[in-house]
């Protein structure tokens, strides 16, 4: 029987009503949620995620603004940028478009990153987050791995004692992806570039999450019967259509649960970054007392 598909866009309408009413209550309040993106260069698929981030905030009542710089800036003027945005208080959360330009490698990123204030970090990507999630302690967690839990749950699959297998190790997904399926009871292995015999890691699993980018790297036959399975993969092809690390057709025919690509994980990752904003800016309420 083929798989259910795991419909991203109709779920993130739902987590999106979920952050309107919640910023509804802040604003009656005097709370007004404000999300800053920082954007650096001119690279079009940012952009385009950019205008969309920018798009559903508005839809929600979050007030977003998008701080444009050139593709040679320095390094040091992106973190006074970054500096300014933590003393603003009409800003709850902040987020660095990745990838930054060549200038940031070599572990400048990852240290102009850690200047955002963990209150406003809604990538989830500041140390002391990132510790917190590993801690089981509350903290910003990653957009796109809190999609792909939330899509999880929307299958009814109870992730306790099953196994999970997570492909690809980057701080924004596999890494974060992984702690969450341990939160959840799942049996948690992390594959990756150097992993040998990847396919039969993968036979072995009842949830794969794919986070590689790779086009269509996953087969339908590395996959168990009924397992879930979501792409978090975004890739583009030569003749310009979007495909993730998942063979969608061949999946299906073996897996219990599919999410597509597109419509599955990306809308996801939006909406649980205005759950983040929102999230911030109902614990800069509590600490004013409003
Ligand atoms: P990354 O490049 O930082 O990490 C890729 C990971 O894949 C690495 O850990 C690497 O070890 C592993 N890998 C590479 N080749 C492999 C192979 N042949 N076999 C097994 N593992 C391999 O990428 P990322 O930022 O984690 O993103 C992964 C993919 O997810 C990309 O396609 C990206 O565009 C997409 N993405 C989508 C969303 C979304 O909202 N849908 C969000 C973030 C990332």
């Amino acid at each position: 029987m083929a798989a259910q598909i795991i419909d991203g866009r109709g779920l993130a309408g739902v987590v999106r009503q979920e952050v309107a009413a919640r910023v509804e209550g802040l604003v009656a309040r005097g709370v007004t949620p404000g999300l800053a993106v920082v954007l650096v260069g001119d690279d079009p698929a940012s952009q385009v995620y950019v205008r969309s981030k920018e798009r559903m905030a508005g839809k929600v009542g979050i007030s977003a603004q998008t701080i444009r710089l050139p593709s040679d800036v320095q390094p040091e003027e992106l973190l006074r940028q970054i500096l300014a945005l933590n003393e603003d208080s009409s800003v709850d959360g902040v987020l660095v478009q990745l990838p930054l330009p060549s200038q940031f490698s070599g572990g400048v990123e990852a240290e102009i990153l850690g200047q955002i204030s963990p209150e406003k970090d809604v990538d989830g990507l500041h140390p002391l987050n990132l510790g917190k999630l590993v801690a089981g302690e509350d903290g910003f967690v990653a957009c796109t791995p809190s999609g792909c839990m939330r899509m999880l749950a929307s299958t009814g699959v109870d992730l306790t004692g099953k196994r999970a297998v997570v492909i690809g190790r980057s701080t924004i997904v596999g890494k974060p992806m992984a702690h969450l399926l341990l939160a959840q009871n799942a049996t948690v292995s992390i594959c990756h570039s150097r992993t040998v015999d990847l396919a039969d890691r993968v036979r072995e699993a009842d949830v794969v999450i794919a986070a590689v980018g790779r086009p269509e790297l996953v087969r339908g036959d590395w996959i168990k019967p009924g397992a879930a399975v979501i792409d978090v993969g975004i890739n583009r092809t030569e003749e310009g259509t979007l495909v993730g690390d998942v063979a969608f057709d061949e999946v299906t025919q073996a897996a219990g649960h599919v999410s597509p690509v597109p419509g599955g994980v990306g809308p996801m990752t939006i909406a649980y970054l205005l759950n983040n904003v929102s999230l911030a800016a109902a614990r800069r309420s509590e600490r004013e007392g409003r």
